[in-house]
């Protein structure tokens, strides 16, 4: 089962010709997880090998423009390549409290409307995510108005016990979210996929007397068999340790994370994708815009033991490499701050469009 993540946007604060605003695709089994979407993710796809149609799900990390502008353009272009299907499950949006009114406004605003079901879940930040003065309530929202399509969505709370939000869960996989602190309240996600079941050991059924075929399928589903001899064999007998699962990790924009569930969620993940806005020697006036560096990033990395760390948002003064002018800043120093924390591990320096695979363990 592939697993990828492509970029569509890599800058922060606006999208230029050379990095777009913040998106990217989670794609596992064909289908598309989009993570943020600034202004332009519209065309970004278009530009790109992904399809817009195979969204299912999308997640906001927070409500800076940057990352959430392209939203209802990009939901009526999906609409008007849509035809009504009274069947279609809806198109699952989460992102922080006050979502669901920009998103119902900016629908209604432009009296447009959607042909397909969308359901927007929005996640309660505490207070501890930003500094006070910014903190808003948004209580002057109304909030009892009745949804103008579909299923009115969740409002989830923080897990006082887990310190996190549970977002999705399946037979497959997990999707929580984490606190994160920046000028807003911020939020990362992590998805882990359940762990598979184990090999079959042939040799040890070769040595119980099970001939190849239609029992060996039962064991593997974790159904006890009974031989001709009478003998009971069950999966556990027979089967490997279970096969771990893939976990990925994307932070919004931070200058750290609140609580210790982030670390925790984030413990040896096969990918972490990290924002470093600006280099090292810019550390206090990153702080200062809760935003973090390559170093910061890298810290947290080490700290969970993660395998791959990928850094992105960068300000858009740091030009793809290939693309950088003379004089102009070089996005590689930021490269080699992140590897000089980990100890030499490499680490990738995101671009729009590129893409990362996740290969599924053995
Ligand atoms: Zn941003
Ligand atoms: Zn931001």
């Amino acid at each position: 089962m592939s697993m990828d993540v492509t970029f569509l946007g890599t800058g922060s604060a606006y999208p230029s010709p050379t990095r777009g605003a913040s998106a990217l695709v989670l794609r596992r089994e064909g289908e598309c997880w989009l993570f943020d979407c600034g202004e332009g993710t519209q065309t970004q796809f278009m530009k790109s090998h992904l399809r817009a149609g195979r969204i299912t799900k999308i997640f906001i990390t927070h409500l800076h423009g940057d990352h959430f502008f392209g939203l209802p353009g990009l939901l009526c272009t999906l609409s008007l390549q849509s035809s009504p299907d009274p069947n279609k499950p809806p198109v699952d949006i989460y992102g922080p409290f006050g979502l669901r009114n920009f998103i119902w406004r900016s629908m209604e605003l432009s009296h447009s409307q959607l042909l397909f079901p969308y359901t927007v879940h929005e996640l309660v930040p505490t207070r501890d995510q930003c500094p006070a003065e910014e903190f808003k309530e948004f209580s002057d929202l109304d909030r009892d108005e009745v949804s103008p399509q579909g299923v009115q969505g969740r409002i989830l709370h923080l897990d006082p016990v887990e310190n996190s939000y549970l977002l999705v869960e399946d037979e497959q996989l997990v999707l929580k979210a984490f606190r994160l602190f920046h000028r807003i309240p911020s939020f990362g996600f992590v998805m882990e996929e359940k762990p598979r079941t184990g090999k079959l050991n042939v040799q040890k059924l070769k040595d119980l007397g099970v001939q190849p075929g239609p029992l060996y399928g039962k064991l593997k589903n974790g159904t006890a068999v009974v031989l001709e001899n009478g003998v009971t064999i069950s999966p556990s007998d027979v089967l490997e340790a279970p096969i771990p699962g893939r976990k990925i990790c994307i932070l919004g924009d931070c200058s750290g994370v609140v609580g210790d569930a982030a670390a925790k969620l984030c413990c040896e993940a096969d990918v972490l994708i990290h924002e470093a806005t600006l280099d090292d020697t810019q550390e206090e006036k990153a702080r200062e815009h809760g935003h973090s560096t390559p170093k910061m990033a890298a810290d947290f990395a080490k700290l969970c033991k993660v395998k791959k760390l990928v850094l992105t948002h960068f300000s858009q003064r740091y030009k793809p490499a290939a693309q950088r002018g003379e004089g102009e800043l070089d996005i590689t120093d930021l490269k080699r701050q992140a590897e000089s924390v980990l100890d030499g591990q490499e680490v990738t320096l995101a671009e729009d469009f590129m893409t990362i695979e996740i290969p599924m363990k053995k």
